[in-house]
């Protein structure tokens, strides 16, 4: 399963809620970067540069990273991945890994959000968090980023047919249940056209 939804949609932690629920490993590549920042690894050195400026880390340096994960013993019983594909050069990479498995795509859920209470968001978690990337200017560049490139991803998988959409705005507890539903009204719909 993929996550995709804005920067401050919440989708980090419904990511972790629904991975517990589904019971299948969440990996998020956010986390994975800003792990390697704290361990000053080269990776996180060649990312914190793209970080800083709410860039895309390139996807040679992403792919890559995301090729190893999948590669652990973890994921087969299935993997939830949150933030990643971003691109749709991402988008052809994880094809290719996914054909080199036993796995496929089973759903792609799209958090959805207004911009502007976004914006709002995000500037509150600014000064709870220390996340370097949560100032004004820096926050609506990644929210351009999710529009001009981000929105193709999502096309994508709505032309496959695996795209299921649920509205981010709420209670964190309120969101968590409406991903729930819309997982399973999805396998009951997939379920049907078997
Ligand atoms: P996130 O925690 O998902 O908002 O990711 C934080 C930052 O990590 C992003 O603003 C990017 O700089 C980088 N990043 C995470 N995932 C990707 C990705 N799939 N492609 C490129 N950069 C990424």
């Amino acid at each position: 399963m993929l996550i995709i939804g804005p920067p401050g949609s919440g989708k980090g932690t419904q990511a972790q809620r629904i991975s517990e629920r589904l019971g299948v490993v969440a990996i998020s590549t956010g986390d994975i970067f800003r792990a390697n920042v704290r361990g000053g690894t080269p990776l996180g050195i060649e990312a914190k540069r793209y970080m800083d400026a709410g860039d895309f880390v390139p996807d040679s340096v992403t792919n890559r990273m995301v090729r190893d994960r999948l590669g652990e013993d973890d994921v087969d019983g299935g993997f939830l991945l949150d933030g990643y594909p971003r691109t749709t050069a991402q988008v052809d990479y994880l094809d290719g890994i996914i054909a080199d498995s036993k796995q496929k795509i089973d759903v792609v859920l799209q958090l959805t959000a207004d911009d502007e209470e976004l914006v709002k968001r995000l500037l509150g978690r600014a000064q709870e968090t220390a996340r370097s990337d949560d100032n004004e200017a820096v926050i609506r560049h990644r929210l351009d980023l999710y529009h001009n490139q981000t929105e193709d991803v999502i096309a994508t998988y709505a032309e496959r047919g695996i795209l299921t959409r649920v509205d981010g705005l709420g209670g964190v507890d309120d969101v968590t249940e409406r991903v729930v539903k819309a997982i399973r009204d999805y396998e009951t719909v997939q379920a049907r056209s078997v």
